[in-house]
């Protein structure tokens, strides 16, 4: 497909990249998507500054191997069904990962204009806006299989793993039982993700399409607890793994006793659970520990959680959102876009700071008291060390200290003892797939490779449920020998 674009081969040197953003004042007023939609004719201009370069770099960056250049030609040419069967056939979730992806990581920093020095072609902003397209026009099509088969697939955990695995599964007939423990479908899409990046009704349109195809989801459910991993093995055909990682990663610092410290996904989880109108449950605890309404707030931690702790805390009124990180802006692991979103937005970063202790006043926290560090010379290829520098301690004072310093993964195995692990507790899988030491259950997403991302998880998931299909047609056949 040659992309031409509404300004000629050249489009891009003409068109700069658009990607408008409400105005931070106002959209810290509330938890809705940031970015202002784009119109029918923003998009065809902004697709069409893609220069079908020969070599799609940006397709290689893909975690989906999504066909970028095609579908990028095809949204800048007002082919929008076209765009979105190509979009549809390598992501069963193109309109959330176009929200999500830190792109600046993936496709748009491999993009050949960024490249070059000229800005990236919107590539995620485009895979939203034609995957949103398709469910206003109801080119979104049902999941109906061409023949049903007998087999049950159980899979624990609906997060996105999960429901790339139940998606493609029932497509080809199985009968697919989605085990959670959460009240509601989608994992961290629901629970952790903030509206301000994805709004909830773009979740729950593709759960109901799941559920409208014959999927169905087990709630409030702990595997583990509730029913046992040998229960299910005796019930399914085949099992899928998809249970992410929560194991929360605490404050280990004088002063940090329970009580002092609010970890980053308990707190993130309350304010999705208001905008999702669970408003009683919310209420009937008072706002209390978990809101930051006039309060001075500190999130420790670099990554994706503390942005989003940072943000939400901005949204809920605080009065002061400081994120203290021990290494410096260039070195972190969250998003660029994010940090600057959360920049602009009024939330202080105290780089290269580490907390060494948490003060308190009668029994209330008052102030965080953190080292000054700082970061050895580069060596090529490695990751750079820290150190404290002495005499450097400095006080930041809170009275919510929110941390996110990273998840690993929960004791699933010790009611497993056949499960085998990893060194680093996540569920080991067979080197070329996804079955794991026990024969017919599999594993996927942030369960196999410790906490990671949306797109990944989509692509396991979609993956392993081509692994299980082949493994219970192999079954079938064997039984039918
Ligand atoms: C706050 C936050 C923000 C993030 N932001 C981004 C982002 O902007 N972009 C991005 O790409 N990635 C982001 N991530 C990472 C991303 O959300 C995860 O990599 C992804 O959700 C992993 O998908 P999953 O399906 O493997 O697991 P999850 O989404 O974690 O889903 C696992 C599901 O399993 C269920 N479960 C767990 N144990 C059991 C059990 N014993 N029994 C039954 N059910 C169980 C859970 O309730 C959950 O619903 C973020 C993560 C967090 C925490
Ligand atoms: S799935 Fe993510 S990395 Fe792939 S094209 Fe979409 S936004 Fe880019």
């Amino acid at each position: 497909m040659q992309n031409k674009g509404p300004s000629g081969p050249q489009g891009f040197v003409v068109q700069p990249r658009r990607l408008p953003k409400t105005e931070a004042s106002l959209r810290v007023q509330d938890f809705g998507e940031i970015i202002v939609p784009p119109t029918p004719v923003n998009i065809e201009t902004q697709a069409g500054r893609c220069t079908d370069c020969g070599v799609p770099f940006c397709q290689n960056a893909c975690p989906l191997q999504n066909n970028i250049p095609d579908w990028l030609g095809l949204s800048a040419e007002d082919e929008m069904r076209e765009a979105w069967r190509v979009a549809s056939a390598t992501s069963t979730m193109p309109e959330i990962c176009g929200r999500i992806c830190p792109q600046d990581r993936l496709c748009e920093g491999s993009c050949t204009l960024n490249q070059s020095g000229w800005e990236a072609v919107t590539i995620g902003s485009v895979e939203a806006f034609i995957g949103d397209t398709a469910f206003d026009n109801g080119w979104v099509e049902p999941i109906r299989p061409l023949h049903e088969r007998a087999e049950s697939v159980a899979i624990i955990g609906a997060g996105p793993a999960g429901m790339a695995a139940a998606d493609r599964l029932r497509e080809q007939g199985y009968q697919v039982t989605v085990y959670d423990r959460h009240d509601r479908p989608g994992g961290l899409l629901i629970y952790g993700i903030p509206g301000f990046k994805l709004e909830k009704r773009v979740v729950q349109r593709r759960i109901d399409r799941l559920i409208d195809g014959g999927v169905t989801f087990v709630t409030n459910c702990d595997v583990g607890k509730d029913v046992t991993l040998d229960q299910l093995r005796d019930k399914h055909d085949a099992v899928l793994l998809a249970m992410g990682v929560y194991q929360a990663r605490g404050l280990s610092v004088p002063g940090a006793g329970p009580g002092d410290t609010v970890r980053a996904l308990d707190y993130l989880i309350h304010q999705n659970r208001r905008d999702l109108g669970d408003i009683e449950q919310v209420d009937s605890e008072g706002e209390g520990w978990h809101h930051a309404k006039g309060r001075r707030v500190v999130v420790v931690g670099g990554g994706d959680t503390a942005m989003d702790c940072v943000r939400t805390a901005i949204r809920q009124g605080a009065e002061s959102v400081v994120c203290l990180y021990r290494r410096d802006k260039e070195n972190m692991p969250g998003s660029a876009r994010e940090v600057s979103n959360a920049e602009e937005e009024g939330v202080v970063f105290e780089w290269l700071g580490a907390p060494k202790a948490l003060m308190s006043k009668g029994g209330s926290v008052t102030s965080v008291r953190a080292a000054r560090m700082a970061l050895s010379e580069p060596v090529f290829g490695q990751r750079r060390d820290i150190a404290v520098v002495p005499g450097g301690d400095f006080d930041l004072p809170a009275d919510l200290v929110i941390e996110a310093l990273g998840f690993e993964p929960e004791a699933f195995a010790d009611h497993h003892p056949d499960l085998a692990l990893t060194d680093w507790n996540t569920v080991k899988v067979a080197r070329s797939g996804f079955m794991t030491s026990i024969p017919g259950v599999f594993a996927a997403g942030d369960a196999v490779r410790g906490a990671s991302l949306v797109v990944w998880a989509v692509r396991d998931g979609q993956d392993a449920a081509a692994e299980i299909d082949r493994y219970l047609k192999a079954q079938a056949d064997t039984v039918a020998a």
